[in-house]
């Protein structure tokens, strides 16, 4: 296909095009897509219908940096240089019952570093840490970058999500993406991590890319792509990059849905909660220490988070950035202030044995129909609703015996969102054979 002649302005109808019959875009057709779209001078069908090429076609690795940089020069990149300690921040590529930028934040800012944290809303089936934070009663995610300064001065960390001024292109596009079934892309999703991620001023960078039944990446060497195709694009402008691949074949942890994953994260801040979401946290923790130059090893690193856990101090930052915020932190030691659900429902096991898979996916899906996620673009979350399980992968269960609790605030939601549970767990007469473990590979860029 040929380019517009010289001088004759891009139309978004031929971009579309272009990619829809699989041809390279050029920089300035990536970057006017990004531009016009940002600036509202294309419509949402028009957007829609280039994403869908991007699903079917793919992007190469030039056309994914001009969009990651194009993503990322739609606004402010922040200049944090005022810090004297290292800037570092972690991202996951989505999953359910993902809790741990709530305890990375806190806990590597009362490490000493520096946590920028901006983060984005539930997408698809998995959730998201901005939701999250706005189920505490006050909670403001929307600060200025004025604001932002002043908490991350103030406490070391700070999370907020995308604004007019960082990143503005990737909050459009995500949110349009999480309603057209457009998120699966690993070219996608790097420029939309790797944008607002490079756009925070930060040293460096810890990727948790998850792979499984809950995941955008259900195989292995999709999750393998998508990490190397982040840890290269962040390379190339200059940041130390690590991604760990985990396991998302379950959620993590016990709870899914906006408030009661608020809870569970109180609970390990205060060295309790679930093994799983426990392990993962320090591990991605000690990555942080690590790259932010606190720890030398990874060893090192978890004991200097699990250090942070026992004194308190993990969670006196909480409290702080919490309030800074202007989010209630009374919910801290009071998480029933949090909102709660009108009804609660036990889902009992149909027969009794192990449980040996879970459509993790399902059981994302079943807390959006409930309302803890989106659906349309414009539907609001309800914070209170979601799912609590009593068994994970690999338990054994008797018939009738409850495997999770269903907290909704419609019948007819709470309804569908059993009926997709049932379907998300496979209960077996023979015990799991083999329990994948957590952290399946880390990739370095070359520089670490
Ligand atoms: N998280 C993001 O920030 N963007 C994506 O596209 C997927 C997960």
């Amino acid at each position: 296909m040929t380019q517009p002649p010289e001088g004759q302005a891009v139309r978004a109808i031929d971009v579309i095009r272009k990619k829809r019959d699989g041809h390279e875009l050029s920089r300035a057709e990536i970057e006017y897509l990004v531009r016009a779209y940002t600036d509202a001078e294309i419509p949402d069908y028009q957007v829609s219908a280039w994403l869908m090429a991007v699903i079917l076609r793919g992007l190469t690795r030039t056309e994914t940096s001009v969009l990651t940089d194009a993503m990322l020069h739609s606004g402010d990149v922040l200049d944090l240089s005022e810090f004297s300690a290292k800037k570092v921040d972690k991202h996951s590529t989505g999953g359910v019952g993902d809790k741990t930028s709530l305890v990375l934040a806190p806990l590597v800012a009362a490490g000493g570093l520096i946590v920028p944290m901006i983060s984005g809303r539930g997408l698809g089936h998995t959730g998201g840490t901005l939701d999250k934070l706005e189920s505490i009663p006050g909670f403001n995610v929307n600060l200025s970058i004025p604001e932002f300064r002043r908490v991350l001065k103030a406490c070391g960390c700070a999370m907020i999500g995308q604004t007019s001024e960082i990143a503005p292109a990737d909050r459009k596009l995500y949110a349009l993406r999480d309603v057209t079934g457009t998120v699966e892309s690993p070219y996608l999703i790097c420029a939309s991590i790797m944008s607002k991620k490079l756009a925070e001023g930060i040293d460096a960078l810890v990727l948790d890319v998850k792979t499984g039944s809950g995941a955008f990446m259900k195989k292995d060497e999709d999750a393998e792509f998508l990490a190397e195709l982040m840890v290269e694009t962040g390379e190339r402008m200059g940041k130390s990059v690590i991604a760990l691949i985990t396991n998302m074949d379950q959620p993590l942890g016990l709870c899914v849905g906006n408030s009661l994953e608020v809870a569970e994260v109180t609970e390990v801040l205060r060295g309790g909660g679930p093994e799983d979401l426990k392990e993962l946290c320090l591990e991605l923790a000690a990555r942080m220490f690590q790259l932010g130059g606190t720890a030398d090893t990874v060893a090192q690193g978890k004991t200097q988070a699990k250090q942070l856990i026992t004194s308190g101090k993990a969670l006196e930052t909480f409290r702080q950035m919490v309030a800074l915020q202007g989010g209630d932190s009374r919910v801290i030691d009071d998480p029933g202030l949090l909102p709660r659900a009108k009804y609660t429902q036990e889902v009992g096991a149909t027969k009794s044995g192990y449980v040996t898979a879970m459509d993790c996916e399902g059981v994302g899906i079943a807390c959006v129909v409930l309302g803890g996620g989106r659906e349309k673009k414009e539907d609001a979350v309800d914070p209170a609703v979601g799912i609590v399980l009593h068994r994970k992968l690999g338990d054994s269960v008797t018939a009738g015996e409850p495997f999770c609790t269903v907290h909704f605030n419609s019948e007819t939601k709470g309804a569908r969102a059993k009926e997709l549970l049932l379907q998300s767990y496979r209960i077996t007469d023979a015990p799991l054979e083999h329990k994948k473990k957590l952290v399946h590979r880390v990739i370095r860029g070359s520089g670490i």
